[in-house]
């Protein structure tokens, strides 16, 4: 069912699809409708947030009172020393943790205590994530793994691979389709985890160090594809980073010590 809905179905249908929700829901058409979002909402608004992790012999507060807001189609660098909580961060901000306190409002919706089934359908739709470490399925081809999130939204049909392989053609693995992950260099893995994140077109991409594992050469050919594929598909990217010369070429630096937001000078 998503998958049909995912291709060009009336924007009337797909916010039928989720019920109340006030968001522009599905992007698969119309990079317009995505850069805007309901009206007046940043694409991402985190407020307050905190987590706290308590072990049984101590509490560590990883995020201590965090608010940033993220416009729609910005590309935002977040920098910190190592330990200063930018993978909770991102971890938060993609659904994939819950906060102790606090907010996170994604075009609109407040995913801050949300159920699992809620949370997991939310991440489909709207996050794409690219790891430091890939994170490809070693059993899938090149090709299977750029189609993975579309299947997981219940797409199926020939649109889906036709979308996969001009993804795999604009990070120039067209001829590595048929290729597994370990006969693929890093660079040429990380390409295509970055196409896979690109695949049911999420209006927010986040991505953790993704050129963290990478030599300079082939970092810097991740991240000019990055920049590229998200001005194409009008994404916004936050992308965590230890690397001064990849944040310069955001549109804004957010930095982070021991848990907070460090004021620009
Ligand atoms: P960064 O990505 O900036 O290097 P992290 O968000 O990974 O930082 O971690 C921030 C701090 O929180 C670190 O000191 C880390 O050791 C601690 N931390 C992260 N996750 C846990 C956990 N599950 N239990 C205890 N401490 C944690
Ligand atoms: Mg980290």
């Amino acid at each position: 069912m998503w998958g049909r809905l995912l291709t060009c179905a009336p924007i009337a249908n797909r916010r039928k699809l989720l019920g109340n929700q006030t968001v522009p829901v599905l992007t698969q058409c119309h990079n317009k409708e995505l850069q805007e979002g309901p009206i007046g909402m940043p694409a991402i608004r985190v407020s307050a947030l905190t987590k706290t992790i308590q072990t049984a012999t101590h509490r560590v507060d990883i995020l201590r009172g965090i608010d940033f807001d993220v416009q729609h189609g910005e590309f935002v660098a977040i920098m910190g020393p190592s330990g200063s909580g930018k993978s909770t961060l991102l971890g938060l901000l993609a659904g994939l943790d819950t906060p102790t306190s606090g907010h996170i409002i994604l075009d609109g919706e407040d995913i801050t205590g949300l159920d699992e089934d809620r949370m997991a359908l939310l991440r489909g739709r709207k996050v794409g994530f690219v790891f430091q470490s890939y994170h490809l399925l070693p059993t899938l081809t090149a090709e299977e793994n750029v189609l993975l999130p579309f299947e997981l939204t219940g797409g199926n049909g020939s649109s889906g691979r036709t979308r996969a392989r001009e993804l795999l053609e604009s990070v120039g693995l067209d001829d590595r389709r048929e290729h597994y992950p370990v006969q693929l260099s890093g660079g040429e893995q990380q390409r295509v985890a970055l196409a896979r994140a690109f695949m049911v077109r999420p209006p927010i991409l986040l991505a953790d160090e993704p050129t963290g594992n990478l030599d300079s050469q082939n970092g810097q050919h991740v991240l000019d594809l990055l920049i590229s594929l998200n001005k194409r598909e009008g994404t916004t990217l936050v992308l965590v980073t230890h690397d001064p010369l990849l944040s310069s070429r955001a549109s804004r630096l957010i930095t982070l010590r021991d848990g907070l937001v460090v004021p620009n000078p």
